[in-house]
This record gives structure tokens, sequence and C-alpha cells, in this order.
């Protein structure tokens, strides 16, 4: 029942019966942890036979040895296959190390501080250097803002993706605005996909912001879908080709859930003339990536139907365990007002609202019966979420027993919490 019909005397009880659990709770010496979005160990032994895969066969198509320096952008067959993941061709595709995360820092960090075309178009010699982030939204997209001195203007996310009217009314106004951090396909933390109108306005933002402006496209979670008929997600360099905007566009991916979240294959899709300036400045930090791993995927994988069959061997474990917390909230909280919660059809996260003013408070209840949940404001730029209220569930690691507990104790806080507040309002 909605706590807003609730009488004073029915919420009472409620609050009596649900100290009990707490107490009951902090008994247990619970030991248990939601809070990253990492692989489970299961999901990891998918791809163990990736090693050794290679047997001494180190020969890449182009006829040279992988093992060696060299091959800045990547082996030909890796931007093949994974071009394929980004949406763009070969030939706009770099292959880079372990993390998308260094692949984005990079892009950044050159456009902040070398230029997107040459030292006169660095965005640090405008002074003010603007972000835009759409909220709730993943926390290391905004650390790097942070670390780099870029300040982060937040904007709202609608079901459908950013809110463009806000977006493009902010990218009007204001000339120190330099780009926007998207996660298109299962976004972090909501796990919406942009709608194709949504996507084909993003690709349009380059004409209104100017030469300059770049679309950070993180499609982290591009083939991560817990069943095939999850929606798809519009090719943005397939609208930016459209409309003259391909240079706005910097598309992100990597295998980090997809083989081995710390020793996986990181890769950027952009257009040719972008790539040309990133290679300039990539060469002064590396003489190279790692190929003999680009190889061993590329083998591992053989083509793009071999990496989708992978993937939904990721999602049969993964399913099971978004459908748990989905039922836990469904039972415990479904009707009660006490919270509102997106479901998710891919990707690794699920994002919970509670009572505006409560996230810091359940997430401190938890803690307290020893339940880690993300901190609070993790999802906002510099930590601050106004409201108070955005709570990111991340169920992918644990085990589903794990899950189940955790969960238990997540429904009693959430109800714990709002049952007091209303009690005090009254
Ligand atoms: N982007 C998003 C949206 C993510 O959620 C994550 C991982 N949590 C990453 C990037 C990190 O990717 P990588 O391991 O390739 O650095």
């Amino acid at each position: 029942m909605s706590i807003d019909q609730a009488s004073a005397q029915d919420l009472q009880a409620q609050l009596a019966d649900l100290e009990k659990q707490y107490n009951a709770f902090e008994a247990a010496n619970l030991s248990l942890d939601l809070t990253r979005g990492k692989p489970n160990s299961a999901q990891l032994d998918l791809s163990n036979s990736m090693d050794g895969i290679l047997n001494s066969a180190y020969v890449t198509r182009a006829g040279e040895d992988c093992r060696n320096y060299g091959g800045l952008d990547g082996l030909a067959e890796a931007k093949e296959l994974f071009s394929k993941v980004l949406g763009v061709s070969p030939q706009e595709t770099l292959i880079g190390g372990n993390a998308s995360l260094t692949l984005m820092f990079q892009t950044l960090a050159f456009a902040h501080l070398f230029g997107v075309r040459g030292a006169d178009s660095a965005w640090i010699k405008e002074g003010v250097v603007k972000f835009l982030c759409p909220v709730p939204g993943y926390d290391r997209h905004f650390s790097v803002c942070e670390e780099l001195g870029i300040e982060m203007i937040p904007v709202a996310m609608t079901d459908q993706g950013p809110d463009m009217d806000q977006v493009e009314a902010l990218v009007k106004a204001d000339s120190a605005i330099k780009g926007i951090w998207c996660v298109p396909r299962f976004s972090n933390p909501t796990g919406i996909v942009y709608s194709d109108d949504v996507v084909d306005r993003i690709a349009q933002l380059g004409k209104i912001a100017g030469a300059h402006f770049r679309v950070m496209w993180d499609n982290a979670y591009a083939v991560h879908a817990l069943h095939r008929e999850a929606p798809e997600l519009a090719n943005i360099m397939d609208a930016a080709r459209r409309y003259g905007t391909e240079d706005s566009v910097i598309i992100f991916g990597s295998t980090s859930k997809i083989t081995f979240a710390g020793a996986g294959l990181a890769f950027m899709g952009t257009s040719e003339e972008n790539l040309k300036y990133f290679k300039k400045h990539l060469g002064m930090v590396t003489i190279g990536p790692d190929k003999v791993n680009q190889l061993r995927h590329v083998k591992f994988f053989g083509d793009f139907d071999g990496l989708m069959t992978h993937m939904d061997k990721h999602a049969e474990l993964l399913k099971p365990r978004f459908d748990a917390v989905l039922q836990h909230l469904e039972d415990g909280l479904k009707g009660s007002d006490m919270g509102g919660w997106t479901v998710p059809e891919g990707g690794y996260f699920i994002s919970f609202d509670c009572l505006p003013g409560l996230a810091k408070e359940i997430i401190a209840l938890a803690a307290a019966v020893g339940v880690k949940l993300t901190p609070a404001g993790a999802t906002f730029p510099y930590g601050l979420d106004p409201e108070d209220k955005n709570i990111r569930l991340a169920p992918s690691f644990p085990a589903l027993s794990d899950i189940n507990k955790t969960m238990e104790v997540f429904v009693v806080c959430v109800k714990l919490a709002s049952i007091r507040l209303k009690l005090q309002a009254e």
C-alpha cells in the first residue's frame, strides 16, 4: 500500500516490524557488496580459452609479428571486427590498450591541451571549458572532467536519452561548452537506450556548437543486451554523415565486459581526420598497443556473429541477477510510493530513485548492517545529487544468493527511511 494513504497508526506498526527485521540483519554480521559493475567470475571464465589460443602463431594478416613494437592504431583484423561494434568503418577505427577510459581521458586531455586541430584549437586557450553531463550518469566520466578542470553542467535524462531541448538551448547559449558525455545504449546507470530522435539531434550538435565540439559517445554496452530482442541504437555516425558532422562524434567501446575486464581491448571510432590528430599525440604516449592481445581476441571470436553468440552466454549469466533485483523491488516496493526504478534490457545497472533527501540515509542504513551500495551522489558531477535520491544498483558481480540477501536488506532500508520521514512530517 502507498505510504501516502496509510494512517499514522499503520505506519507506526510497519516501522516497529521493520526495525525488528533491521536488527536481525545487524545480528547476522553480513558482508555484501553491490557497488561496482564488474563481471562475475563465471562471466570471466567464458573467455578462458583465449589463453594460449595463438599457439605460437604470432603473425598477423599483414605479415607482422604481433609480439613486436609498432602498429600504433591496432591490427587490421581487429579493426575489421571491432569497427562493427562501434558502427563505423575499419578506416575510422583505432584499437588501443585494455581500457576505453584511457582513450576517453586521452581524447579530452589532447583536445584540452593540444587542440583538436593543432595548438590554436586547444580548449584550454579559451579559458573556461564546460561539458554537458546527462544525469544520473557514469562517475568516471565526471572524474575525467574534474581532473582536467573542465566544468560540468548537469542535464536531465529522460527515458529517451538526454533532454535535448535543454541540451540544444545550453549549447546555443554558451560557446564554452565543448562537449557532452553519452552512454547511449543501456546507459549507466538508468539502462535506457537513446531514441532515434535523440541520436539524430545529438548528431546535429556539431552544427550548432561549432567545429571544436565533441560528442563523447561511450557505447560501453553496445552489445550487452540481456536478450536478443532488446532495443537497438541508431547509428550516430550514419546520422553525422547526413549532417556533415563526423568530426564531432567520437565513439568508444571495449571488451572489458565481453572478455576480461582488466585484460581486454579498447577501441574508438571517429572521422579519419580526427584519428590523424589523435594518433599524432598518441605516438608520444606509446610505440604501440598490445597486439598479441588483439590477435588473441580476433582468433577467439572469429567474426561479429561469434562475438554476439558469446554475448548470449553473458546474458544467460546476468539475466537471473537482474531478475532477482527487480523481483525484490516489485515484491517489496511496488505501489508503495517509496521509490521508482528502471527495468533495463541490457547493461550493468538498475537505477533506483528513492524519496528526495533519503539516498544518503538509505545507503548509510545498509552500510551499518554490512551491505555496501554505490555511494550516494556518485552518479552526479562532483558527487552532488541535488535531490539526494539516486541509488545505482549493480547486480552483475555477487552470487545470486548474495543478491537476494542484499536486496532484502535494501528494501527494508528504503522502507525504514521512507516511513520515518513520513512520520516526522506528520
Ligand atoms: N564506460 C562506461 C559507461 C562504464 O560503465 C564503464 C565500466 N563501468 C567503462 C566505460 C569502463 O570501460 P573500460 O574498462 O573499457 O575502461
